[in-house]
């Protein structure tokens, strides 16, 4: 999207063109309601990209736009290269039925049609055959978890499970690009969580491009690789989930990250540093020695030489092993507690608590990928903004 507008009222193009000589939403309220002003934004194919904004931002008018069913009154938009808003309503459609796929919150599924037939719904517009619209519906209902349910009628079905019926209906599309709007927002917390798992797992094996809009921000910095958030039809901020939480863009984006659970939104990956240093398990006591000292640190990760973790070793083994005149690592490499770039900072807290030399970020194959020392981890999950709650004390002692 490329410097988006969209107004409604009798004449949307003044607003607009007031609007760009300096004119306020608020002083145009009046002659109608600006609803997305200014929007700009490029998603990366098989990026999640979040819209996040309290209600009436203007975020489900500006995903409106991006699949044209309420056309941009000024601005580009253009999908995999296509720019929408200069093709004729007859491509418009078209495109919209082959690349685009819609979730909404208050899912409306056909009464009289089986789970099957609803999931099946965008492929028969489509003008697919009958078996081959069933078989890819099944496969789509498999994916969401609701294998064996595509006989049954909807009102069969829990919230929840209609839910998966509406993301099932979205990827049986096989579309590219998937835009879901307040998708999960009527879903239960527990309910919803599970759904916002499944999104991010289904997502790892099809790579779409997905565009998420909620207003509640935990959702957001869950699901999304970037977010962007909006107030009063404008983007006030775009960036990662960390980059929003350290670097918030004004007053209202740092009072919306206030009530946010860092500790379930950072992933180990998302704050993960580089070691240090490195020792490789062939070496003895005495290169761990001088690695510590030049690097002036008292613990280091001992790795093999594909880089697969084996553990840590302490100052003051070491120190024990080079007295001895030790010349390999047997017995001196310690236990190191190690986990996975998704996993989330609430669940490494335990671990940190118990092991000085902090936590370890290893991929599948137990390859070291970084490190988390416990001040990092103590960081990652502090407001940066100030607290009178905390006061230091320094009281020079007289002689
Ligand atoms: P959100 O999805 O963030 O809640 P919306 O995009 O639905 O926000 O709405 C943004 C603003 O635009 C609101 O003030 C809403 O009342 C207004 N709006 C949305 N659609 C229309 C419309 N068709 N006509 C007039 N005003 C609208
Ligand atoms: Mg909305």
């Amino acid at each position: 999207m490329q410097n988006v507008y969209k107004a409604f009222g009798r004449r949307p193009e003044s607003i607009v063109k007031k609007l760009k000589e300096g004119a306020t939403r608020e002083e145009l309220k009046s002659q109608g309601m600006a609803a997305v002003i200014d929007a700009s934004f490029e998603v990366p194919q098989g990026e999640i990209f979040v819209v996040m904004g309290l209600s009436g931002s203007g975020k489900s008018t500006l995903i409106r736009t991006l699949n044209g069913i309420q056309p941009a009154t000024s601005g580009t938009v253009e999908i995999f290269g296509q720019d929408i808003t200069k093709v004729n309503s007859r491509r418009l459609r078209s495109i919209r039925r082959e690349k685009i796929a819609m979730v909404f919150q208050h899912f409306a599924l056909m009464p009289h049609r089986t789970v099957g037939q609803n999931a099946a719904y965008s492929l028969e517009v489509r003008g697919m055959n009958r078996s081959d619209r069933e078989k890819k519906a099944t496969e789509a209902l498999n994916l969401v978890g609701l294998r064996g349910y595509g006989g049954q009628r909807p009102d069969q079905l829990s919230g929840g499970m209609r839910q998966r019926v509406g993301l099932a209906r979205a990827l049986a599309a096989e579309t590219d690009l998937m835009l879901m709007d307040e998708a999960f927002s009527a879903l239960d917390p527990l309910i919803r969580k599970e759904m916002q798992d499944q999104l991010l797992e289904l997502q790892q094996d099809l790579g779409k491009t997905i565009v998420f809009i909620t207003h509640d921000l935990n959702e957001a910095m869950r699901l999304g690789s970037r977010i962007a958030m909006m107030r009063d039809g404008k983007i006030v901020q775009i960036g990662t989930t960390e980059q929003i939480l350290n670097d918030p863009a004004n007053d209202y984006v740092a009072q919306f990250i206030q009530d946010v659970d860092r500790t379930r939104v950072l992933t180990a990956g998302e704050i993960q540093e580089p070691p240090v240093a490195l020792l490789g398990s062939e070496q003895g006591p005495r290169a761990a020695h001088r690695l510590m000292r030049e690097n002036q640190t008292s613990s280091l990760c001992v790795v093999n030489q594909s880089r697969v973790l084996q553990g840590v070793v302490y100052e003051h083994d070491i120190a024990e092993g080079v007295a001895a005149g030790k010349e390999t690592l047997s017995g001196l490499i310690k236990p190191m507690p190690a986990t996975h770039e998704d996993t989330y900072l609430a669940e490494l807290m335990t671990a940190a608590s118990e092991h000085a030399a902090g936590l370890a970020v290893i991929d599948e194959s137990g390859k070291l990928l970084g490190v988390i020392p416990r001040v990092t981890l103590l960081n990652a999950m502090a407001d940066p903004t100030p607290t009178s709650s905390v006061q230091t004390i320094y009281q020079e002692v007289a002689q």
